[in-house]
């Protein structure tokens, strides 16, 4: 079990307290007593080794040892669009993402879309970005941003990013093309709904200058398909 804790207080060497459902993990599951050792990062990017100095009712108070750049993200920005599945799939998506090393999720409108997302689900999937990163030893948090329409998210991404859109039968074939088009400094993706993406919404991003990747001859799911995606272009540069 991850001996990491996520602090929501920018954290520095010395004394810092942990409240909230961290420290509720760290006391009544861990059994945390003093002297224990553990490890705090604050999505900033670090992480510091501390030590449990007192063990209250609620909170726990600490003595952070060191501040350690450890860098395990991805040597450039992926944004993945998508619109997002029902129930527990969002959650296991978002926690694929986390470990893929996606910086920014976001969920999106389209004219399939089965799932709408709602502020308490979002809030929900930020939560899941901690416990993944606890988990995978990420020090930065993946973003999980606001809902975008479809046109609104396509009309984002910079032209100078790579552009990739899943989308059965796409022009270009999942590996092939990333490896000729050359590394990016960011990569937005996008991912259609469980009922697929409108061709008006596919010539939308065609127009927009976005590329169609074709990830095989099956119909994967939303999520699925997204984790492929993410999964190709993290292998880029690697
Ligand atoms: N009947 C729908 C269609 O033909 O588009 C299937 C939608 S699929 C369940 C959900 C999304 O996953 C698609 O909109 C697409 O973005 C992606 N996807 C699924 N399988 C794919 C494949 N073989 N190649 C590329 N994208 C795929």
């Amino acid at each position: 079990m991850s001996n990491r804790y996520f602090s929501d207080s920018p954290l520095s060497v010395g004394p810092a307290l942990l409240a909230g459902p961290e420290a509720h993990h760290l006391i009544h599951v861990m059994r945390a007593v003093r002297g224990l050792r553990i490890v705090l990062f604050d999505g900033g990017g670090a992480e510091f080794p501390a030590v449990v100095e007192r063990v209250g009712r609620d909170q726990v108070e600490l003595d952070v040892l060191a501040r350690e750049e450890v860098d395990r993200e991805l040597p450039f920005a992926v944004t993945l669009g998508v619109a997002v599945p029902k129930g527990d799939r969002q959650r296991w998506l978002v926690e694929k993402a986390v470990e893929l090393g996606v910086t920014r999720l976001v969920p999106l409108w389209t004219q399939r879309g089965v799932a709408q997302p709602v502020q308490q689900a979002i809030a929900r999937l930020r939560r899941a970005v901690i416990e993944a990163s606890k988990q995978c030893g990420r020090n930065r948090l993946m973003a999980v941003g606001e809902p975008h329409s479809w046109l609104d998210y396509l009309q984002r991404a910079p032209t100078t990013s790579g552009r990739w859109l899943a989308q059965p039968k796409g022009f270009h074939k999942g590996v092939p093309l990333f490896a000729t088009d050359g590394p990016s400094e960011q990569y937005w993706l996008a991912v259609g709904p469980e009922g697929g993406l409108s061709s008006a919404e596919v010539s939308l991003a065609v127009a927009a200058g976005w590329h169609t990747v074709d990830l095989g001859p099956r119909i994967l799911r939303v999520e699925t398909a997204a984790l492929l995606l993410a999964s190709l272009v993290t292998q880029l540069v690697a």
